[in-house]
């Protein structure tokens, strides 16, 4: 008889930790999830990706019908906003999603256990429901997917008022008449287009000397920066914010760039400098698990902790903090436990800025493909000249592909457009497949997509463009 009740215990249920448990369980593994919250489904599905979304989707709407109806002949007068509404929907799609993962819990007979899970050695997980009862779960494995937390500003604490985080950015009762929002990556900007949308005035302030710093394109910042611009928002670039006073009224942040020092004032400061990795409570080091110099937990390639038998997956870990990262080290870590052959291709994660247009990227940029020496041939294509996109009034941004001037293998693709999380897929796919320029070229596009588009780039690479 096994000394153990699972062959696998997870604690979190955020896209890492579920995924995990389906696919341990589609192996024929023993499952448990812990989750501490009252939905399963983590910072994704309740206060990130999804409802994020969800409010991006709404207001795009309002934006569109504001400034472009009259041009495709639609007459919306007194088009008015029912803040109450909008996030009631928000709500209802965030719910939908949570009650599927609790679906697909129960279809793969996984068990949810709620309550605060931490593994007490290699073998036990103590989990500690609401009213403090504990139990013990004896386990072959544990896997740590707790996810990750806002950073907070050491002079400017969290307070869910004046001083707010992505959590309360995506839930406010009320449009600020101003907000400030530190930080310039996709979490501050897609929550700065949607208050900006629905009316407030805007100032993103960033340390760095451009948007969406991280991992994307500098063309691909300039033009979102424009188009942002364009949409009433404010920029503070190379700006550093050193302290603050928050009162009753609203926030007052003073800091330095270029010029010397700089103030601004509003209603509401939202904090989106980044997210740091959660394993509070935990006392990971009491049982021997090692974490980086970042705060981390420390895992090998294999998904592994320095604790045989314990697994980390997801933002809690080294890597970018998406959604679909964790999602595939889930997949991957149950197939390595199973004793299969697992594995995340870590060079090929496309990140995406929901704003309007959207900002979608993989693989390397121009710019890191120069400092690398790697000499590259880039095509270029412009949705002005893209059919599909003048049908849909949706001709803003472009498509760059980055290939290795030898091999014609595709290295980087970079799109900005109004569906750019979609069109980028076809070249994660292909760059998967170490596919060239030339497949991309000569694969047929159905017409008119906005998706040709990325094939005239392809042909871009090789200076023989059909549409521009
Ligand atoms: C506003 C916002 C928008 C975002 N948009 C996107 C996007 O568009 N695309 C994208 O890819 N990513 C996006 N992200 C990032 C994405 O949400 C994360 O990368 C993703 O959720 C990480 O998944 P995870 O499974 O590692 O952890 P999480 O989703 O954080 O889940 C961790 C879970 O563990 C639980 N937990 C923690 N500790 C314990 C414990 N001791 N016991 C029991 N339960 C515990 C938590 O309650 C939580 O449910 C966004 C994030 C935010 C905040």
């Amino acid at each position: 008889m096994p000394d153990f009740d699972y062959q696998l215990v997870v604690i979190g249920s955020g896209p890492g930790g579920y995924i995990a448990a389906i696919r341990a369980a589609q192996l024929g593994l023993k499952v448990a999830i812990v989750e501490k919250d009252k939905t399963l489904g983590g910072t994704c599905l309740n206060v990130g990706c999804i409802p994020s979304k969800a409010l991006l989707a709404s207001t795009e709407h309002l934006h569109f019908a504001r400034e472009r109806f009259a041009a495709h002949g639609i007459i919306a007068k007194d088009l008015q906003v029912d803040l109450g509404a909008m996030m009631k929907r928000k709500s209802e799609v965030v719910g939908k999603l949570t009650s599927g993962v609790a679906y697909l819990m129960k279809k793969n007979k996984i068990e949810v256990v709620r309550g605060f899970g931490k593994p007490l050695d290699a073998g036990t997980v103590e989990v500690t429901d609401e009213n403090g009862a504990k139990k013990t779960l004896k386990t072959q494995n544990i896997l740590l997917a707790t996810g990750s937390a806002p950073i907070e500003l050491p002079f400017l604490k969290f307070d869910g008022k004046r001083v707010i985080s992505s959590d309360q950015g995506i839930a406010l009762e009320k449009v600020p008449k101003s907000l400030l929002v530190i930080g310039a990556g996709a979490i501050g900007l897609e929550l700065g287009s949607v208050w900006r949308r629905l009316g407030a005035e805007v100032t993103v302030i960033e340390f760095l000397p451009r948007i969406a710093a991280v991992g994307f394109d500098a063309e691909i910042s300039k033009i979102l920066q424009r188009s942002l611009e364009k949409l009433g928002v404010k920029f503070e670039l190379g700006t550093k914010i050193e302290s603050a006073k928050v009162t009753d009224k609203g926030v007052e942040l003073s800091g330095s760039n270029a010029s010397g020092a700089v103030t601004y004032k509003a209603d509401l400061v939202l904090v989106a400098v980044g997210r740091k990795p959660f394993a509070a409570g935990l006392d990971l080091e009491k049982i021997g698990v090692k974490m980086t110099e970042r705060g981390r937990i420390a895992t090998d390639a294999h998904l592994r902790t320095s604790v045989p038998g314990i697994w980390a997956i997801g933002d809690v870990i080294d890597g970018p903090m998406l959604a679909h990262k964790a999602h595939e080290e889930g997949v991957a870590v149950a197939e390595l436990m199973a004793g299969k052959p697992g594995e995340v291709n870590y060079r090929i994660i496309p990140g995406v800025v929901y704003t309007a247009p959207e900002a979608a990227s993989v693989g390397l940029t121009e710019e890191e493909a120069k400092e690398k020496n790697i000499a590259v041939r880039v095509g270029k294509f412009s949705f002005t000249a893209n059919g599909r996109a003048i049908a849909n009034d949706t001709t803003e941004g472009f498509v760059k592909i980055i290939a290795d001037a030898k091999t014609d293998r595709v290295l980087g693709a970079h799109i900005v457009a109004s569906n750019a999380s979609e069109l980028i897929a076809e070249t994660v796919l292909l760059m998967e497949f170490g596919g060239s320029a030339e497949d991309l070229a000569r694969t047929v596009h159905a017409h008119p997509t906005m998706s040709e588009a990325v094939k005239e780039a392809a042909l871009g690479v090789d200076g023989r463009m059909l549409s521009a």
